[in-house]
């Protein structure tokens, strides 16, 4: 099956055409600045490469106008034409309590995507936005189906996403942990019981999705028992820019000094705090890490507290969990650095996990990261979620 799948934000749209079947790619890119000017970005295996180039994107509509043209360009494409696409999956940030999987898109599904937004008021009418472009574009013959970051967390138990805030705030205002990078968190847990050679539902697992915007979540027999971002994707630990858990009362604290109101403020919170706001350097890994090499205390410092971070999340849900089989590292940092993933999981070994050095230093390939030995094991899985929204859809459609 040929599924088209579709990541929109609110100016951005990225996309995939993949192939469920023997699970390749066919094409894949980007449209950026919808809504200003627009910029395309087209690649295909074998096919010219485009680059950025201008096409105007008044809205979602023109960039996925300009998806299908390239598609099925005469020269460049890859299919003969539209009717060879036979469902499109859209990723969907917030899908509240009503979504604990992926669904179908018809005009009830839109009605509760709708509802949603209060939840996630940057990203879902971003998401809802895409899904209506598609429709317009494509018609109602070919089917759509959403896939929510937040569906795989809806079999956390009530005493893992209950916050001890006054009971109406969650029975009037859904205020509870919802949790995200789900799709990604269930891809690299069933590739974690295919690596085992055990079936998911006999392992207890904790998968760190450490990227740009890092979530642990721990996995009992395949289902989500507890994540580390909470009602919104700023909670649990340091990110990029994102301050991750932190005392409440140090809000009040700072905007009365700064005379900040709560909009100033949640930008410090999201958009300067983390590793960026801890090293004045950069929000970028990699940068970060060479800073610290050159002497730089506060990049060594971002870095640590954000390992140390994660080393305390895999001590909890192991707790958690009474026990734990293995330790999942996944996207940019948790697939790419040896040495963050080296000095995360260092010191576990009173709980059974042995790390490899020579067998960790590997980049952005499925390996056992830990010695032959270990009783607890240690992978490194790069992530793929478009091909886990691709086969939801195939699976609906
Ligand atoms: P993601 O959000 O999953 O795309 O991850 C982005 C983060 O991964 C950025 O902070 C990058 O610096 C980091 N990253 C990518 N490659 C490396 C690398 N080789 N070493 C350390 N961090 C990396």
């Amino acid at each position: 099956m040929k599924v088209l799948v579709i990541n929109a934000g609110s100016s951005s749209l990225k996309y995939q055409l993949l192939d469920t079947g023997n699970q390749q790619v066919l094409a894949k890119g980007l449209c950026e600045r919808i809504g200003i000017d627009g910029k395309f970005t087209y690649k295909a295996p074998g096919k010219d490469t485009v680059d950025a180039v201008d096409v105007p994107m008044p809205t979602h509509s023109e960039a996925i106008q300009a998806v299908l043209d390239a598609l099925v360009d005469k020269a460049n494409g890859v299919i003969a034409s539209m009717g060879e696409i036979d469902a499109v999956g859209h990723r969907v940030v917030h899908g509240g309590e009503t979504f604990a999987g992926s669904v179908r898109i018809d005009d009830r599904v839109m009605a509760a995507l709708e509802a949603c937004i209060p939840l996630a008021p940057l990203h879902n009418p971003a998401n809802i936005t895409g899904i209506r472009a598609c429709q317009a574009v494509l018609g109602p013959g070919v089917p759509q189906v959403a896939v929510f970051d937040t569906a795989f967390h809806q079999t956390m138990p009530p005493v893992a996403y209950t916050y001890p805030l006054p009971y109406e705030y969650y029975e009037k205002d859904k205020v509870r942990r919802y949790g995200f990078h789900g799709t990604s968190h269930k891809y690299v847990s069933q590739r974690a019981a295919a690596m085992l050679g055990k079936p998911l539902e006999s392992l207890k697992l904790i998968s760190c999705h450490l990227g740009n915007g890092s979530s642990v979540t721990a996995i009992d027999g395949g289902k989500s028992v507890d994540t580390s971002m909470g009602f919104t994707p700023l909670a649990g630990l340091p990110m990029g820019t994102r301050s991750g858990d932190l005392d409440a009362g140090i809000l009040e604290y700072l905007m009365g000094r700064y005379n900040l109101d709560i909009g100033e403020m949640l930008d410090i919170l999201n958009k300067k705090s983390g590793v960026l706001g801890v090293s004045g350097v950069s929000s970028d890994f990699r940068d970060l890490g060479q800073a610290g090499e050159q002497g730089n205390r506060r990049a060594a410092l971002a870095v640590d507290l954000f390992n140390y971070g994660v080393k305390k999340y895999i001590g909890a849900y192991a707790a958690a969990m009474g026990g734990v089989d293995a330790v999942i590292f996944t996207a940019g940092v948790g697939e790419n650095s040896p040495e963050q993933r080296l000095a995360i999981a260092s010191d576990l070994e009173f709980m059974g996990l042995k790390m490899d050095p020579a067998a960790n230093n590997v980049r952005g390939k499925e390996t056992v990261i830990s010695t032959p030995d270990s009783k607890v094991k240690a992978l490194l899985i790069p992530t793929n979620e478009e091909l886990m929204i691709a086969l939801d859809t195939a699976a609906l459609a």
